[in-house]
Formats: C-alpha cells, sequence, structure tokens
C-alpha cells in the first residue's frame, strides 16, 4: 500500500535525488577543494543493486516518483547505463544533473537507458574563466555535450549556471542568448553555503531580483505560473524560450520542497542543508527488511525542520559540501 513520505509541516516529499559517486573529474571552485578531497571507500558506495533497493521502497511505498542522479560527477560511475536501465524500470521521471564533459560519450546511451532529462552545470562560457572556475580546460567538451545532449532527445536540456557576484555576473545576458541560440533552458542559480574552501558570503549573491534586473535590460520577459519545482520560470516575450531562477538564498522554497536525499555513502539526508543523516547502508546491509528500512525513511522525514536559515544567526553550515551531498 502507498503511503506518503509526510513532514511535521504537513509537506509531501516525492522527489528523491541520489548521488551516485562522491568523485569528480572537475574542481568547480565553489564546490570541491582543488586538493585534499579524501574520497569515499569503493566498499562504502552503494551498489547499485543497493541503490535500486532504497529506490523501489521509496517509490512503491511512498509514492516517489521524481529520481535525480547527480554526484559528485555522476557519469564518473562505471557502467551509469546500467543502473538507468534498472532505475527507469520503477516508472518515475528519471534525471541526471552532470557537468556534461562525458556527455559526446553517453548521451546516446543514457538516453537509450531510459534517462528522461538532463540539466548539464555550465558557469562560464568563457574559456580562460572556465578553467579558472572549474580547474579543468574543457569548455568545448562541456558545449559539445551540450549540443549531445540535445541530439540524443533529452527535452528540455537544462543548462545550470551558478551566478557569483564578482565572478561571472557579467555572463548573465550572455547565457540568456545562449540558451535561446542552442534551444536550451537556462536555471540561474543562487550561489549557496556548501563551497568546500568556504568562501561564500552574502555579498558574493546575485539575487533573484538583480538576475532578473540585468536580464530584463536585454529581453522582455513574462512570468510563467509557479509550480512545487524550485525554480521560478519567465518566457520570452517572442516565443524564443525561457529562462529560470533558483532562488534557494534570497527566497527560499522550504515551503515547498518535496526533496530528499541519499549520498554515495548511503545516507539519507531530509534537506539540502540536513545537519544530520540517516543511515540507510548499515540497514541495507544488515539483513534488514524493507519494512524497517521503509520505517527508517520515513522518521527521518517526519523529523524535518521548517528550513535552511541561511542569512540567520542560528544557521548552521552542513558537515559536508555540495559535491558530497550532490546538489
Ligand atoms: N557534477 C554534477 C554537476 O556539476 O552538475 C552534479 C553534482 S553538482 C554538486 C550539482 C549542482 O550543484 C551543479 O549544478 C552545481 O553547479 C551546483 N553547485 C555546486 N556548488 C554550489 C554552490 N555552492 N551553490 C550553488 N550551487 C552549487
Ligand atoms: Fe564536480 Fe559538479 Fe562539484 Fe563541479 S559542481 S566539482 S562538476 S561535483
Amino acid at each position: 500500500m502507498t503511503t506518503a513520505l509526510v513532514d511535521g509541516f504537513g509537506r509531501v516529499h516525492r522527489d528523491l535525488r541520489i548521488s551516485v559517486t562522491d568523485r569528480c573529474n572537475f574542481r568547480c571552485a565553489y564546490c570541491m577543494p582543488e586538493e585534499g578531497m579524501q574520497w569515499q571507500r569503493r566498499e562504502d558506495l552503494l551498489t547499485f543493486e543497493e541503490i535500486e533497493r532504497v529506490a523501489r521502497i521509496m517509490v512503491e511505498r511512498y509514492g516517489v516518483d521524481g529520481i535525480r542522479l547527480t554526484g559528485g560527477e555522476p557519469t564518473v560511475r562505471a557502467k551509469l547505463p546500467v543502473l538507468v536501465e534498472k532505475l527507469a524500470a520503477l516508472g518515475v521521471d528519471l534525471a541526471m544533473t552532470t557537468n556534461g564533459v562525458s556527455m559526446p560519450l553517453l548521451a546516446t546511451d543514457l538516453k537509450a537507458a531510459g534517462l528522461r532529462r538532463v540539466n548539464i552545470s555550465l558557469d562560464s562560457l568563457r574559456a580562460d574563466r572556465f578553467e579558472e572556475l572549474t580547474r579543468r580546460d574543457e569548455l568545448d567538451r562541456v558545449l559539445d555535450g551540450i549540443d549531445a545532449a540535445v541530439a540524443a532527445g533529452f527535452e528540455p536540456v537544462k543548462v545550470n549556471v551558478v551566478v557569483m557576484k564578482g565572478i561571472n555576473d557579467d555572463e548573465v545576458v550572455d547565457f540568456a542568448h545562449f540558451g535561446r541560440e542552442r534551444g536550451v533552458t537556462v536555471r540561474f542559480i543562487e550561489f549557496m553555503p556548501l563551497d568546500a574552501d568556504e568562501v561564500w558570503n552574502n555579498d558574493r549573491v546575485l539575487t533573484q531580483d538583480e538576475i532578473l534586473a540585468t536580464l530584463r535590460t536585454e529581453f522582455e520577459l513574462e512570468p510563467i505560473p509557479r509550480t512545487t519545482a524550485p525554480a521560478t520560470r519567465w518566457r520570452h516575450a517572442d516565443g524564443r524560450g525561457e529562462i529560470g531562477v533558483v532562488a534557494s538564498v534570497s527566497q527560499s522554497f522550504c515551503d515547498t520542497c518535496d526533496r530528499v536525499r541519499i549520498t554515495a555513502d548511503g545516507q539519507f539526508r531530509n534537506c539540502l542543508f540536513a545537519t544530520d543523516e540517516t543511515d540507510v547502508r548499515s540497514l541495507l546491509r544488515d539483513g534488514s527488511s524493507d519494512d524497517v528500512v521503509a520505517d527508517a525513511l520515513a522518521r527521518s522525514v517526519a523529523s524535518k525542520w521548517a528550513g535552511h536559515q541561511i542569512n540567520q544567526v542560528h544557521f548552521i553550515r552542513p558537515r559536508r559540501s555540495m559535491s558530497e551531498i550532490g546538489g
């Protein structure tokens, strides 16, 4: 029987984000330190069978209908299309967030395996800045990856841009043009305090209002009615494309949040900013029944807090950085 994953504020959780690895072939400055990352031991990562089991429990018992694969960089996990095929068989809206660099090689296989949607992260269209931000000289391959995703038939392909004041905020208009030209939806994301080097501060956040004011100097934009999705969206008045803004810092959407996460090492998180986790991996490996696993998930969601409190004095930074949680 299906019940719902409901928290104490009545929010129903239907969207599961699965980090399939904590490793990455990039080192984005706002996400991972350049050196010294301690990778999880391989035996501590959930196997495909374990991931499938948790996902199946959540889909069958709690009506989860959206799953997003993330990381680290999900495409560095060997045989990813095999996992995609297993999860696609659950009948969910299956998506992935990737840095795009492996999409020229993998896009067709992932589509054939049942992946429905992709978001590709790209924070600069300028080669020198891209290299500074990602610490990799791979802009052309990421651009090819975006084209490969479109050519493979993913619809829509979204491009995620983390906007940081004084770093890439002068590219907001360029990105909107880029989206219209390439036939992809650009989503600007406010910089969040989950960077590994802990350089985040409020002055670095270009807010949704500022992003929109910048875009309106060049484009006529019309609002699209909001859904429970985190992005607020606008369409270009000439009908050519749309843009979105994920205003996690300036206009938190905690009230309508329907997401839960599982890290690559099998820790269940009821909030991106959660300071504690539920150890699902131990339950998966100690012979616990599906009922026991399902109860642990439900208890974690039931104890979820109201919201993340960034910008409040009592905000506590999570121990893990974005690359370990998965975004
Ligand atoms: N490696 C994949 C990628 O880059 O798309 C997936 C994992 S990455 C952690 C998921 C998303 O988090 C990316 O879109 C990335 O830009 C975003 N991200 C990372 N650090 C962030 C931060 N401090 N604030 C806001 N977004 C961040
Ligand atoms: Fe890797 Fe994605 Fe983090 Fe960049 S944002 S370091 S690509 S996990």
